[in-house]
């Protein structure tokens, strides 16, 4: 079975073919950099499939026209907001390591999310 990654490699017209990977490797205070790659994955015919290989695996680096930076905030948009088990309000603060609902008062303690550098499985 092709993967994903090997359907974007085998791509003969995807824009990196042939260019020097470093360049899609900027560092992070590297913005002009960073911002070249982003252009070159612009003209790029494969850029949706590359971007879903690349929110789906944890890569450095530049893909489907993201920055590492860009890829995590695009993930933490896509998670669905704390509501309160109480009144199921969306208005939710935070106190320490507690969420407390503005609308009814509750509280309860905010649950600790899986990262890729910790899986969910080592999440206590
Ligand atoms: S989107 Fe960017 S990294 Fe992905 S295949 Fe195209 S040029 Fe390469
Ligand atoms: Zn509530």
């Amino acid at each position: 079975m092709r993967t994903l990654l090997s359907q974007i490699y085998e791509r003969q017209d995807r824009s990196c073919l042939g260019l020097d990977p470093e360049l899609f490797q900027p560092t992070p205070d590297d913005l002009g950099g960073a911002a070249l790659a982003v252009w070159w994955c612009e003209q790029c015919p494969v850029l949706m499939l590359c971007r879903d290989w690349a929110l789906t695996h944890v890569e450095s680096g530049v893909w489907g026209g993201l920055t590492e930076q860009a890829r995590a905030a695009l993930l933490r948009s896509r998670r669905p907001r704390a509501r309160c088990p109480g009144c199921k309000g969306w208005k939710i603060t935070h106190s320490g390591v507690n969420q407390i609902c503005l609308s009814c008062g509750v509280s309860w303690r905010a649950q600790r999310r899986a990262t890729p550098e910790q899986p969910a499985a080592a999440v206590a």
